[in-house]
């Protein structure tokens, strides 16, 4: 029997697992699909919120910290199991039009290094390849990026290596909660028996109506394009009004993304195509000669203010919330699965928790 089952297989869950089981619980992870096949693999793996002066100091405080854990933890994982991640330091330059002192006290503050540039002989330096419309904005060298589907093979091959136990195609359809306690969970083939359990479930988090206090975490779809292109045609990350172009190391070239609110939609769309083919084209004409190779679309877990769920369930006893990372899965989620593991383990957490209780989300 193990200690403690985590309901999810994205890089949530898995991250959280993996974390667990390294401090010795006996965890089993459960997963409906795939492991790592929904948004964990759609995604743009920038590890940066996008305009993260925006943000809450809860979701920068994880995003710092997890900066600092995926080099060593990429480097773990192409060790244990030869896969090769892709963290590469592409920087990200922010089309910004006005507000760069803001900006810059948000950067002094987390010790970010930015720096405000208006000259477009020096923006050209940095990136050759942008349009007229990359004239100012804030440069960030020292952002990378993980190949967030390369991220996610890596950890599943990690589970193998270290013997982590997990099912594949196992979709938890219950919770089993008696007398407000947690004791297990019900799938199709079987019940499993466990003190602890942690919703790790993505889009899906809110599916599990196990008391009155809900778990509010909405499907935000997003589309994305990709382009074939060559290595180093493009270099650096650049984003401008929402739109971004991600450059990997093979020459391919992401263009994302959409924002869309329609429930549990994944299907792809001309008009996405076009709006999305559109703005990468005014960030980086040259995209205009590429062929657009495949466009796909992923299920955010969206929360109101973008703050994760990262917490003990208000009415049940071992029960645990990781869920609702929305657009930052990928940033958060290395700090994150620290949070939940000192949670779960009931030991001084390493940064303030009440931002991420579900009593904070209403
Ligand atoms: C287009 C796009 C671009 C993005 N870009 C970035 C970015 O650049 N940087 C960044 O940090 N983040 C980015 N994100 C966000 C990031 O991908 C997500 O925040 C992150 O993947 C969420 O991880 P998760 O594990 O919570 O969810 P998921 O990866 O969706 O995993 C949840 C898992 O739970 C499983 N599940 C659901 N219900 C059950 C059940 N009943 N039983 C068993 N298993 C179940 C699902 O099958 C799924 O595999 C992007 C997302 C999209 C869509």
């Amino acid at each position: 029997m193990p200690d403690c089952i985590i309901v999810g297989g994205g890089a949530i869950g898995l991250l959280t697992a993996r974390q667990l089981y390294l401090e010795g619980v006996d965890v089993l992870l459960l997963e409906k699909g795939p492991l790592g096949g929904e948004s964990s693999w759609a995604g743009g793996g920038i590890i940066s919120p996008l305009y993260p002066w925006r943000y809450d100091d809860s979701v920068n405080i994880l995003a710092e910290r997890s900066k600092n854990i995926y080099p060593e933890l990429t480097q773990t994982l192409l060790e244990e199991s030869g896969n090769d991640c892709e963290l590469i330091n592409s920087g990200l330059f922010t089309v910004i039009r006005d507000g760069q002192d803001d900006v810059l006290g948000w950067a002094r503050k987390w010790s970010v290094d930015a720096s405000f540039i208006d000259d477009s002989g020096v923006i050209h330096e940095i990136e050759k390849s942008v349009g007229d419309s990359v004239d100012k904005g804030i440069w960030m060298p020292d952002i990378n990026q993980v190949r967030n589907p390369k991220l996610v093979k890596a950890l599943k091959a990690s589970f193998d290596h270290l013997s982590i136990p997990y099912q594949e195609q196992c979709e938890v359809e219950e919770i089993i909660v008696e007398n407000n306690k947690v004791t297990g969970v019900r799938t199709k083939q079987k019940t499993y028996i466990a003190d602890k359990v942690i919703i790790a479930s993505g889009a899906w988090s809110a599916q599990f109506s196990v008391t009155k206090s809900s778990v509010d975490v909405l499907p935000v779809k997003g589309q994305m394009i990709m382009y074939n292109g060559q290595p180093d045609l493009v270099k650096r990350m650049v984003l401008s009004e929402g739109h971004y172009v991600i450059p990997r190391k093979d020459g391919r070239i992401l263009a994302g993304s959409t924002l869309e609110k329609i429930g549990f939609d994944k299907t792809i769309s001309s008009s996405a195509l076009d709006e999305l083919h559109r703005a990468a084209v005014e960030l980086i004409p040259l995209l205009s000669d590429l062929e657009i190779e495949r466009q796909w679309a992923g299920l955010r877990p969206g929360t109101e203010k973008g703050i994760p769920y990262i917490c003990q369930h208000d009415d049940v006893e071992g029960l645990y919330v990781h869920a609702g990372h929305f657009r930052n899965g990928i940033v958060l989620g290395a700090a994150s699965a620290e949070l939940m593991t000192d949670i779960v383990l009931n030991r001084k957490p390493w940064c303030d928790t009440s931002p991420y209780m579900m009593s904070a989300q209403h």
